[in-house]
């Protein structure tokens, strides 16, 4: 047997098989119904074979009767002529007949007188006959061996001998029913001669010859009606004299045809007829046995005919639930015990499990259609299904989203040296990273390999650039894997949603361009650039070359010193970076600083210029200048949590004080994230470094703002000083600039300074402190030094006055 089918036997050893429940319940319902409906017709045909046995008692109780009748009058008619007859006459008139004093002559044959009896015989049975003489006196008596003349009759009296005459008298005589009747027999004259008395004991016999041909079938029998009680009977065997009419009729239906009413009769009498119930019985009994046969032989067909039909389909059943049993089983449906219960709960629950199976197994299609199996990520599909409900968002809300795509850096090379299963663990713990990285509301998507796609529903650039800048972090640090310890390394290729694309296939294809283009060049992550594919391609070498720059340490810092109006004195100097390339010559740091935002640059590009800037600082405050570094810092930095914590260490390790250190950020880069700007500006105002507004004016944001912040100086943006001497509006901007500024209690720089007049006119309107070429470009270090040594704006001793008119006659 195989291991299935023991495992299925036993299962279904404990119950009873359904096909054998359903051919018992079927023979058991089957032999109720028989039961009932035998019972129910048994019942139906007694009432019928009763009410057809009254109707047939009744007509057989009115012949019965008549006959009764017929034979109690044919006594009489019998009387008739037996005294007319020759023979009675000769008898009579013989001499001495009449004569008396002789005894009473008793015939126990049939005398010669009476014998015209034999004829009659088929009318009356003369069982007993009398002849009186004219005086009534009896004289002969005739009586057959079944009757004895009762004695009241030996001497009848002559009113018994009236009644009697000429009809047939029903009487009692000596407890005993009697039919009596009489005729005389009379001479020419009419005189009467003798009387001719035919007395018959109204016996079983009696009623059975009353009855004729029809003795015997039923029994009849005269009821004492004031007693209710059985006077005689044809059968007193089973009805005797005395029976109780009440008791009989629980054995027999009984017939009664009322009182005799020819009045002919001192007995109060009726003449019933009895059929016993038995008879009804065994009547019905005969049909019921031929309508039992038939109906047992219809009912077994049925039952066996629906047993078969039973059997045919519980097996099928069985084999159905066989079948998804062993389905499921094959299937490995995890499944408890059954216990209990026949094949179709079996089937039921069979069902209910591969149901939520089957349910299951969508959902894990679905999943699947959908995910990505190693990482458990979604896959490519549902990132293209989420663009394209995000695409419909953003048109309705005219929010961008933002689409990045990655591909890490060194992946096939792990791949192919250490083995797939480290890769497989690699990209696992890759979309860990993402995960832990991204909101709930981004969508990482494993693209395939060790392409990774993120969603950034309602983002923009600048913030992507953050987010990308997060993830180019967190894929610098090593991988740990097994034994290993593996620097990756990740590429991002950024596109915006409208403006790089409008549907769901170009942003694709151009993030993957901008990433792969940030592969190539390797400066971590790209936003795509829509304007001019070429222009980008230079641009990312660009970059390429920026981080070799960095990577080399082959960029500059040029420092351009801020006079304090008050002293006449340099007390700070802006550093600004110079970029010497082989091929371009110096690049502009405008030109390559808001690039290197957009690609993972700015952090190790902001990391060198503290660094150096710092380095500057202390060598010339270890030369004798008591000068701050101000440093300009990007809106990235302003994302930078730990800024705070890593400049108070850098300052210690150049032992520097915090003052030697002032930060310069846009007002732009301020009013991008002004809530998370505020908590930076807070730890780095905790700090002890100062902070200045750069480019103040050019953005939207208001003194009011500004003031909630830690700040410590604005600088008036250039395009307002450089002409304000010219341009009357520029002077009055910057005037009321500096006027608001110091009534919140901020320092005003005034940079782009280019002529004396400007000079002049900021030191009237109270301008704090200066910057721009008439005072001195931005200059390489040594050459700043060497400015120090020598300017008036410097360190350079003059007395006072002298500085001032120096100053005002410009640098030599
Ligand atoms: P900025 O912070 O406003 O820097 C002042 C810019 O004005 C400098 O240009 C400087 O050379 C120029 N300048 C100074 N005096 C005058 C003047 O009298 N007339 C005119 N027309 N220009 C003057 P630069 O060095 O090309 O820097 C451009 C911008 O690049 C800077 O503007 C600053 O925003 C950014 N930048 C420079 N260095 C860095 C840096 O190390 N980090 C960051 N994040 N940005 C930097
Ligand atoms: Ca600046
Ligand atoms: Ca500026």
């Amino acid at each position: 047997m195989p291991e299935s089918e023991t495992k299925r036997s036993r299962r279904f050893s404990q119950k009873i098989s359904l096909t054998a429940k359903m051919l018992m319940v079927t023979g058991v319902v089957g032999l109720a119904i028989w039961a009932i409906s035998d019972k129910f017709e048994t019942n139906t045909l007694q009432k019928i074979f009763t009410s057809n046995l009254n109707e047939r008692l009744s007509q057989q109780a009115r012949q019965q009767r008549t006959h009764f009748d017929r034979y109690v009058k044919g006594h009489h008619q019998t009387a008739l002529i037996v005294t007319s007859a020759r023979e009675l006459h000769n008898h009579i008139n013989r001499k001495n007949w009449a004569r008396t004093g002789k005894p009473i002559i008793i015939h126990e044959t049939t005398p010669k007188w009476l014998s015209t009896l034999s004829a009659l015989r088929k009318f009356t049975q003369l069982r007993c006959v009398s002849l009186l003489d004219h005086a009534g006196k009896v004289r002969e008596v005739y009586q057959g061996s079944s009757c004895r003349l009762p004695k009241t009759l030996l001497e009848p009296s002559s009113l018994l001998i009236a009644t009697s005459h000429n009809q047939s008298f029903l009487t009692n005589l000596d407890g005993t029913p009697y039919l009596v009747t009489s005729e005389s027999i009379t001479n020419k004259t009419g005189h009467r001669l003798a009387t001719l008395m035919i007395v018959s004991p109204i016996d079983e016999e009696f009623l059975l010859a009353s009855q004729g041909a029809y003795a015997g079938e039923t029994t009849v029998a005269l009821l004492e009606t004031d007693q209710d009680a059985i006077l005689v009977s044809s059968n007193p065997d089973e009805l005797a004299a005395g029976a109780k009419l009440e008791k009989l009729k629980e054995r027999y239906l009984i017939t009664g045809q009322g009182l005799f009413d020819y009045g002919a009769s001192d007995l109060v009498v009726t003449f019933i007829s009895f059929i016993p119930i038995t008879e009804v019985e065994k009547l019905t009994s005969v049909v019921m046995v031929k309508a039992r046969q038939a109906r047992f032989i219809t009912a077994t067909v049925f039952i066996l005919a629906f047993s078969l039909i039973m059997y045919w389909i519980t097996t099928r059943i069985s084999k159905l639930t066989n079948r998804i049993v062993e389905f499921s089983e094959h299937a490995e449906v995890t499944t408890t015990e059954q216990r209990g219960g026949d094949e179709i709960y079996v089937l039921e629950e069979r069902f209910k499990l591969l149901m939520e199976e089957v349910r299951l197994e969508k959902d894990a299609l679905q999943h699947q259609a959908l995910h990505d199996p190693l990482t458990g990520l979604p896959n490519r599909l549902l990132l293209q299904n989420n663009m394209e409900q995000e695409i419909h968002r953003s048109q309705r809300t005219n929010k961008p989203f933002v689409l990045i795509v990655s591909d890490l850096n060194r992946f096939k090379e792990i791949n192919d040296t250490l083995g797939h299963h480290i890769g497989d663990i690699v990209l696992q713990q890759s979309g860990e990273r993402f995960i832990e990285l991204l909101r709930k509301s981004d969508t990482t998507v494993r693209l395939g390999g060790d392409e990774f796609g993120i969603l950034l529903p309602e983002t923009n650039l600048s913030d992507a650039t953050h987010i990308a800048e997060k993830i180019s972090l967190a894929f610098d640090k090593p991988f740990l894997v097994e034994d290993h310890s593996l620097s990756i390394g990740i590429s991002l290729g950024i596109v915006e949603y409208p403006i790089h694309g409008d549907n769901v296939q170009l942003l694709m294809q151009r993030a993957d361009i901008a990433m792969y283009a940030a592969k190539r060049t390797n400066i971590g992550f790209n936003v795509y650039d829509p304007t001019n594919d070429q222009y980008s391609r230079d641009r990312l070498e660009l970059m390429a070359q920026l981080r070799e720059a960095i990577r080399l340490g082959t960029l500059e810092l040029y420092y351009q010193p801020i006079v304090d109006l008050r002293s006449g004195k340099t007390t700070m100097a802006e550093a600004l970076l110079r970029w010497n390339h082989e091929e371009y010559g110096y690049v502009s740091p405008t030109s390559f600083v808001p690039l290197a935002e957009q690609t993972g640059l700015i952090k190790p590009l902001t990391d060198w210029v503290i660094n150096q800037a710092l380095n500057d600082c202390a060598r010339w405050i270890k030369a004798g200048f008591n000068l701050s570094v101000s440093v300009n810092l990007s809106a990235h930095s302003l994302h930078d949590i730990a800024l705070a914590d890593s400049l108070a260490a850098k300052l210690d390790e150049k032992e520097l004080q915090p003052c030697h250190l002032q930060l310069e950020l846009t007002e732009g880069s301020i009013m991008t994230d002004p809530v998370r700007a505020k908590e930076i500006l807070t730890d780095l105002h905790d700090l002890g470094v100062s902070l200045s507004v750069d480019d103040f004016g050019t953005g939207y944001s208001s003194l009011g703002y500004l003031k909630q912040l830690p700040v410590n100086h604005i600088k008036i943006d250039r395009t307002f000083v450089t002409d304000m001497n010219k341009d009357e509006s520029d002077a009055v901007i910057v005037q009321a600039t500096i006027g608001l500024a110091h009534n919140l209690g901020l320092e005003v720089v005034a940079e782009g300074v280019e002529n004396l007049q400007t000079l002049e006119l900021l030191e009237q309107l109270g301008c704090d402190y200066l910057q721009g070429f008439y005072i001195s470009h931005p200059v390489p270090y040594e050459e700043f030094v060497k400015w120090m040594n020598t300017s008036p704006w410097g360190n350079a001793s003059a007395d006072e006055k002298k500085i001032l008119s120096d100053k005002k006659a410009g640098p030599a």
